[in-house]
Protein backbone atom coordinates (compact mmCIF):
# COMPACT_ATOMS: atom_id res chain seq x y z
CA UNK A 1 0.00 0.00 0.00
CA UNK A 2 1.27 3.58 -1.09
CA UNK A 3 1.61 4.72 2.78
CA UNK A 4 0.62 7.96 3.81
CA UNK A 5 3.46 10.02 5.33
CA UNK A 6 2.33 11.50 8.53
CA UNK A 7 2.19 15.19 6.98
CA UNK A 8 -0.24 13.80 4.52
CA UNK A 9 -2.61 12.79 7.05
CA UNK A 10 -5.52 14.78 8.18
CA UNK A 11 -7.36 11.95 10.15
CA UNK A 12 -7.02 8.79 11.17
CA UNK A 13 -8.97 6.09 12.56
CA UNK A 14 -7.73 3.21 14.30
CA UNK A 15 -9.65 0.35 15.86
CA UNK A 16 -13.01 3.15 16.00
CA UNK A 17 -15.47 0.92 18.10
CA UNK A 18 -19.46 2.63 18.81
CA UNK A 19 -21.43 0.20 20.66
CA UNK A 20 -25.15 1.51 22.11
CA UNK A 21 -27.39 -0.21 24.46
CA UNK A 22 -30.20 -1.04 22.39
CA UNK A 23 -33.77 0.17 23.94
CA UNK A 24 -36.02 -2.88 24.04
CA UNK A 25 -39.18 -0.99 24.64
CA UNK A 26 -39.74 1.13 28.20
CA UNK A 27 -41.78 -2.17 30.37
CA UNK A 28 -38.27 -4.40 29.22
CA UNK A 29 -35.95 -2.16 30.17
CA UNK A 30 -37.43 -1.64 33.45
CA UNK A 31 -37.56 -5.15 34.50
CA UNK A 32 -35.07 -7.07 32.70
CA UNK A 33 -31.22 -6.57 34.31
CA UNK A 34 -29.27 -7.01 30.73
CA UNK A 35 -29.11 -4.38 28.15
CA UNK A 36 -28.74 -5.82 24.71
CA UNK A 37 -25.91 -4.24 23.19
CA UNK A 38 -25.94 -3.27 19.26
CA UNK A 39 -21.83 -2.79 18.10
CA UNK A 40 -22.80 0.28 14.97
CA UNK A 41 -19.05 0.76 14.51
CA UNK A 42 -17.13 -2.44 14.97
CA UNK A 43 -13.14 -1.87 15.13
CA UNK A 44 -12.79 0.34 11.86
CA UNK A 45 -9.00 1.93 10.84
CA UNK A 46 -9.62 4.44 7.98
CA UNK A 47 -7.00 6.86 7.10
CA UNK A 48 -7.97 10.70 5.05
CA UNK A 49 -5.34 12.39 3.49
CA UNK A 50 -4.99 16.02 2.70
CA UNK A 51 -7.28 17.22 0.19
CA UNK A 52 -8.55 13.66 0.29
CA UNK A 53 -12.58 13.39 -0.79
CA UNK A 54 -12.82 9.93 0.47
CA UNK A 55 -16.96 8.19 0.87
CA UNK A 56 -18.40 5.48 2.80
CA UNK A 57 -20.82 3.74 1.68
CA UNK A 58 -23.36 1.77 2.62
CA UNK A 59 -27.03 0.58 2.86
CA UNK A 60 -29.22 2.11 6.16
CA UNK A 61 -28.14 0.81 9.28
CA UNK A 62 -24.23 -0.03 7.74
CA UNK A 63 -23.04 2.19 10.83
CA UNK A 64 -21.65 4.72 8.52
CA UNK A 65 -23.11 7.94 9.82
CA UNK A 66 -22.48 6.67 13.19
CA UNK A 67 -18.90 6.16 12.25
CA UNK A 68 -18.99 10.05 10.38
CA UNK A 69 -19.91 11.07 14.26
CA UNK A 70 -17.59 9.51 15.85
CA UNK A 71 -14.45 10.39 13.99
CA UNK A 72 -15.87 13.98 15.35
CA UNK A 73 -16.06 12.98 18.74
CA UNK A 74 -20.24 13.90 18.50
CA UNK A 75 -20.90 10.22 19.51
CA UNK A 76 -18.29 9.16 21.75
CA UNK A 77 -16.35 6.14 20.63
CA UNK A 78 -16.20 2.61 22.86
CA UNK A 79 -13.19 1.68 21.96
CA UNK A 80 -10.11 3.03 19.38
CA UNK A 81 -8.24 6.42 18.39
CA UNK A 82 -8.85 9.45 16.61
CA UNK A 83 -5.59 11.38 15.24
CA UNK A 84 -5.97 14.68 13.23
CA UNK A 85 -3.67 16.84 12.06
CA UNK A 86 -0.68 14.51 13.88
CA UNK A 87 -2.64 14.45 17.20
CA UNK A 88 -4.18 12.42 19.06
CA UNK A 89 -7.59 13.91 20.39
CA UNK A 90 -8.06 14.09 23.73
CA UNK A 91 -10.96 16.08 25.85
CA UNK A 92 -8.24 18.98 26.24
CA UNK A 93 -7.91 19.08 22.51
CA UNK A 94 -11.41 18.98 21.79
CA UNK A 95 -12.02 22.67 21.54
CA UNK A 96 -9.42 23.03 18.43
CA UNK A 97 -10.61 20.22 17.29
CA UNK A 98 -14.10 21.42 16.91
CA UNK A 99 -12.79 24.45 15.11
CA UNK A 100 -10.77 22.49 12.38
CA UNK A 101 -13.56 19.82 11.84
CA UNK A 102 -16.86 20.40 10.90
CA UNK A 103 -19.90 18.01 10.32
CA UNK A 104 -22.45 19.02 7.46
CA UNK A 105 -26.14 16.98 7.59
CA UNK A 106 -28.54 15.88 5.36
CA UNK A 107 -31.53 18.47 5.89
CA UNK A 108 -31.04 21.52 5.38
CA UNK A 109 -34.91 22.05 6.02
CA UNK A 110 -33.86 20.30 9.73
CA UNK A 111 -30.47 21.98 10.23
CA UNK A 112 -31.22 25.49 10.28
CA UNK A 113 -33.27 27.54 13.19
CA UNK A 114 -36.41 29.18 11.21
CA UNK A 115 -36.62 31.65 13.81
CA UNK A 116 -33.15 33.09 13.29
CA UNK A 117 -31.55 35.29 10.34
CA UNK A 118 -28.71 33.89 7.69
CA UNK A 119 -26.41 36.56 9.54
CA UNK A 120 -26.99 34.76 13.26
CA UNK A 121 -27.03 31.12 11.97
CA UNK A 122 -23.64 31.56 9.83
CA UNK A 123 -21.96 33.63 13.11
CA UNK A 124 -23.24 31.13 15.45
CA UNK A 125 -20.23 29.10 15.35
CA UNK A 126 -18.05 31.67 15.75
CA UNK A 127 -19.45 33.06 18.91
CA UNK A 128 -19.33 29.84 20.20
CA UNK A 129 -15.77 29.58 19.81
CA UNK A 130 -15.39 33.41 20.85
CA UNK A 131 -14.01 34.61 18.07
CA UNK A 132 -15.86 37.89 17.29
CA UNK A 133 -14.86 40.64 18.48
CA UNK A 134 -17.14 43.35 16.91
CA UNK A 135 -20.29 43.88 14.71
CA UNK A 136 -17.95 44.61 11.70
CA UNK A 137 -15.88 41.42 12.21
CA UNK A 138 -19.07 39.61 11.99
CA UNK A 139 -20.35 40.85 9.39
CA UNK A 140 -17.15 40.59 7.25
CA UNK A 141 -16.34 37.00 8.42
CA UNK A 142 -20.31 35.89 7.71
CA UNK A 143 -20.36 37.38 4.17
CA UNK A 144 -17.08 36.02 3.14
CA UNK A 145 -18.43 32.52 4.10
CA UNK A 146 -21.46 33.00 2.16
CA UNK A 147 -19.69 33.89 -0.81
CA UNK A 148 -17.55 31.17 -0.26
CA UNK A 149 -20.55 28.99 -0.83
CA UNK A 150 -21.64 29.94 -3.35
CA UNK A 151 -23.97 32.88 -1.95
CA UNK A 152 -23.40 36.28 -4.46
CA UNK A 153 -23.18 39.00 -3.08
CA UNK A 154 -23.13 37.81 0.44
CA UNK A 155 -24.79 40.75 1.36
CA UNK A 156 -27.77 40.09 -0.08
CA UNK A 157 -28.62 37.20 2.00
CA UNK A 158 -28.01 38.36 5.28
CA UNK A 159 -30.83 39.33 7.11
CA UNK A 160 -33.23 36.71 5.37
CA UNK A 161 -35.03 33.59 6.92
CA UNK A 162 -34.56 29.91 6.03
CA UNK A 163 -38.11 29.92 4.17
CA UNK A 164 -36.87 32.40 1.40
CA UNK A 165 -34.49 30.22 0.15
CA UNK A 166 -34.65 27.17 -1.93
CA UNK A 167 -33.30 23.86 -0.73
CA UNK A 168 -30.28 24.57 -2.53
CA UNK A 169 -29.44 27.64 -1.20
CA UNK A 170 -30.17 26.68 2.28
CA UNK A 171 -27.49 23.99 1.86
CA UNK A 172 -25.20 26.67 1.30
CA UNK A 173 -25.72 28.36 4.17
CA UNK A 174 -25.20 25.19 6.17
CA UNK A 175 -21.86 25.04 4.10
CA UNK A 176 -21.13 28.55 5.37
CA UNK A 177 -21.65 27.95 8.65
CA UNK A 178 -19.07 25.08 8.40
CA UNK A 179 -16.78 27.44 6.24
CA UNK A 180 -17.06 30.64 8.27
CA UNK A 181 -14.30 28.49 11.42
CA UNK A 182 -11.90 27.72 8.06
CA UNK A 183 -12.29 24.18 8.76
CA UNK A 184 -9.40 21.30 7.55
CA UNK A 185 -11.52 18.65 7.90
CA UNK A 186 -15.93 18.08 6.64
CA UNK A 187 -17.61 15.06 7.24
CA UNK A 188 -20.45 15.69 4.86
CA UNK A 189 -23.41 12.66 5.61
CA UNK A 190 -25.58 12.42 2.27
CA UNK A 191 -25.67 16.30 1.92
CA UNK A 192 -27.33 16.42 -1.09
CA UNK A 193 -29.89 13.39 -0.82
CA UNK A 194 -32.69 16.07 0.18
CA UNK A 195 -32.46 18.21 -2.85
CA UNK A 196 -33.52 18.64 -6.13
CA UNK A 197 -31.73 16.26 -8.66
CA UNK A 198 -31.17 19.81 -10.79
CA UNK A 199 -28.97 21.68 -7.64
CA UNK A 200 -27.12 17.69 -6.57
CA UNK A 201 -24.36 18.74 -9.13
CA UNK A 202 -24.08 22.55 -7.96
CA UNK A 203 -23.55 21.17 -4.23
CA UNK A 204 -21.04 18.61 -5.62
CA UNK A 205 -18.97 21.07 -7.62
CA UNK A 206 -18.45 23.51 -5.08
CA UNK A 207 -17.62 20.50 -2.31
CA UNK A 208 -14.38 20.10 -4.79
CA UNK A 209 -13.65 23.50 -5.48
CA UNK A 210 -13.73 24.25 -1.61
CA UNK A 211 -11.43 21.11 -1.55
CA UNK A 212 -9.15 22.66 -4.21
CA UNK A 213 -9.15 26.05 -2.98
CA UNK A 214 -9.47 26.13 0.70
CA UNK A 215 -7.25 22.76 1.24
CA UNK A 216 -10.38 20.50 2.88
CA UNK A 217 -10.78 17.18 3.30
CA UNK A 218 -13.75 15.17 3.36
CA UNK A 219 -15.22 12.08 4.32
CA UNK A 220 -18.36 11.53 1.77
CA UNK A 221 -21.06 9.54 3.88
CA UNK A 222 -23.46 8.21 1.03
CA UNK A 223 -25.91 5.07 0.30
CA UNK A 224 -25.46 6.35 -3.50
CA UNK A 225 -22.68 4.70 -5.35
CA UNK A 226 -22.64 6.71 -8.73
CA UNK A 227 -22.63 9.83 -6.31
CA UNK A 228 -19.44 8.12 -4.39
CA UNK A 229 -17.96 7.73 -7.94
CA UNK A 230 -18.65 11.06 -8.59
CA UNK A 231 -16.82 12.61 -6.46
CA UNK A 232 -14.10 11.04 -4.27
CA UNK A 233 -10.36 9.76 -4.87
CA UNK A 234 -10.98 6.64 -2.57
CA UNK A 235 -14.55 4.44 -1.73
CA UNK A 236 -14.88 2.48 1.17
CA UNK A 237 -17.82 0.60 1.57
CA UNK A 238 -18.99 -0.30 4.87
CA UNK A 239 -21.86 -3.31 5.80
CA UNK A 240 -22.81 -3.92 9.16
CA UNK A 241 -20.31 -1.66 11.46
CA UNK A 242 -17.24 -2.78 9.25
CA UNK A 243 -15.56 -1.88 5.88
CA UNK A 244 -15.30 -4.81 2.96
CA UNK A 245 -13.67 -2.85 0.52
CA UNK A 246 -11.76 -0.04 0.09
CA UNK A 247 -9.84 1.38 -2.96
CA UNK A 248 -9.63 4.14 -5.38
CA UNK A 249 -12.95 5.42 -6.81
CA UNK A 250 -12.22 4.13 -10.20
CA UNK A 251 -11.25 0.45 -8.98
CA UNK A 252 -14.38 -0.08 -6.86
CA UNK A 253 -16.52 1.01 -9.71
CA UNK A 254 -14.77 -0.74 -12.09
CA UNK A 255 -13.00 -3.63 -10.95
CA UNK A 256 -14.20 -4.26 -7.13
CA UNK A 257 -13.61 -7.73 -5.50
CA UNK A 258 -16.22 -8.27 -2.61
CA UNK A 259 -19.32 -9.49 -3.09
CA UNK A 260 -20.57 -7.05 -1.47
CA UNK A 261 -19.38 -4.19 -3.83
CA UNK A 262 -20.11 -6.39 -6.79
CA UNK A 263 -23.65 -6.42 -5.74
CA UNK A 264 -23.78 -2.88 -5.40
CA UNK A 265 -22.00 -1.79 -8.63
CA UNK A 266 -24.15 -3.83 -11.00
CA UNK A 267 -27.12 -2.12 -10.37
CA UNK A 268 -25.23 1.34 -10.11
CA UNK A 269 -26.67 3.62 -13.29
CA UNK A 270 -22.80 5.37 -13.52
CA UNK A 271 -21.83 5.91 -17.48
CA UNK A 272 -18.41 4.25 -16.64
CA UNK A 273 -19.93 1.26 -15.22
CA UNK A 274 -18.34 -2.21 -16.71
CA UNK A 275 -21.04 -3.27 -19.00
CA UNK A 276 -20.71 -7.32 -18.63
CA UNK A 277 -21.22 -7.43 -15.08
CA UNK A 278 -24.80 -9.01 -14.80
CA UNK A 279 -27.24 -7.43 -12.42
CA UNK A 280 -27.05 -8.59 -9.11
CA UNK A 281 -30.10 -8.38 -6.34
CA UNK A 282 -29.16 -9.16 -2.98
CA UNK A 283 -31.85 -11.68 -1.46
CA UNK A 284 -32.09 -11.93 2.52
CA UNK A 285 -32.65 -9.86 5.51
CA UNK A 286 -31.72 -5.84 5.17
CA UNK A 287 -28.75 -5.51 7.58
CA UNK A 288 -29.73 -5.37 11.75
CA UNK A 289 -26.89 -4.20 13.63
CA UNK A 290 -28.43 -6.01 16.88
CA UNK A 291 -28.04 -9.31 15.23
CA UNK A 292 -24.41 -10.10 13.45
CA UNK A 293 -24.48 -13.00 11.92
CA UNK A 294 -21.56 -15.21 12.90
CA UNK A 295 -18.69 -15.63 10.71
CA UNK A 296 -18.50 -13.71 7.73
CA UNK A 297 -21.50 -11.18 8.62
CA UNK A 298 -22.43 -10.65 4.98
CA UNK A 299 -22.98 -14.54 4.78
CA UNK A 300 -26.50 -15.01 4.63
CA UNK A 301 -26.91 -12.61 1.62
CA UNK A 302 -23.58 -13.80 -0.17
CA UNK A 303 -24.13 -15.51 -3.15
CA UNK A 304 -20.97 -16.57 -3.31
CA UNK A 305 -20.41 -18.16 0.38
CA UNK A 306 -18.75 -21.27 1.54
CA UNK A 307 -18.82 -23.39 4.58
CA UNK A 308 -15.32 -21.70 6.30
CA UNK A 309 -17.74 -17.92 5.48
CA UNK A 310 -20.15 -19.34 8.10
CA UNK A 311 -17.83 -19.53 10.94
CA UNK A 312 -14.43 -17.45 10.50
CA UNK A 313 -14.99 -13.70 10.25
CA UNK A 314 -12.43 -12.42 7.24
CA UNK A 315 -9.73 -9.47 7.50
CA UNK A 316 -9.99 -6.70 5.95
CA UNK A 317 -6.32 -7.13 3.65
CA UNK A 318 -4.32 -5.52 1.43
CA UNK A 319 -5.14 -7.30 -2.21
CA UNK A 320 -3.11 -4.56 -4.41
CA UNK A 321 -1.70 -1.23 -3.86
CA UNK A 322 -4.16 0.67 -1.74
CA UNK A 323 -7.11 -1.85 -2.54
CA UNK A 324 -8.34 -3.97 0.67
CA UNK A 325 -10.95 -6.19 0.80
CA UNK A 326 -12.50 -8.56 3.35
CA UNK A 327 -13.44 -11.61 1.74
CA UNK A 328 -11.81 -15.24 2.39
CA UNK A 329 -12.34 -15.79 -1.60
CA UNK A 330 -10.13 -13.03 -2.40
FE1 LIG B 1 -19.12 -13.92 0.76
FE2 LIG B 1 -17.64 -15.57 2.19
FE3 LIG B 1 -16.51 -13.50 0.98
FE4 LIG B 1 -18.10 -13.14 3.08
S1 LIG B 1 -16.13 -14.19 3.08
S2 LIG B 1 -18.12 -11.98 1.22
S3 LIG B 1 -19.61 -14.73 2.74
S4 LIG B 1 -17.49 -15.23 0.00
Amino acid sequence: MNKPSKEDVVIQAKGLQVTFDKHQGLIKDLFSNSQTKVTAVDGIDLTIRNGEIVSLVGESGSGKTTFGKALLHLVIPSAGEITFEDQIITQKEMRKFRQRAQMIFQDPYQSLNPKHMIIDIVAEPLLVHGLLSSEEEKLKKVTEALESAGLKPGEQYLYRYPHELSGGQRQRVVIAAALVLHPHFIVADEPVSMLDVSVRADILNLMVKLRDEKDISYLFITHDLSLAWLISDRIAIMYLGKIMEIGPAELIAGECLHPYTKALVSVMPAPKKRTDRKRMVLTGETPDPSRIPAGCRFHPRCPMAVDRCRTEAPVLREVNPDHLVSCHLV
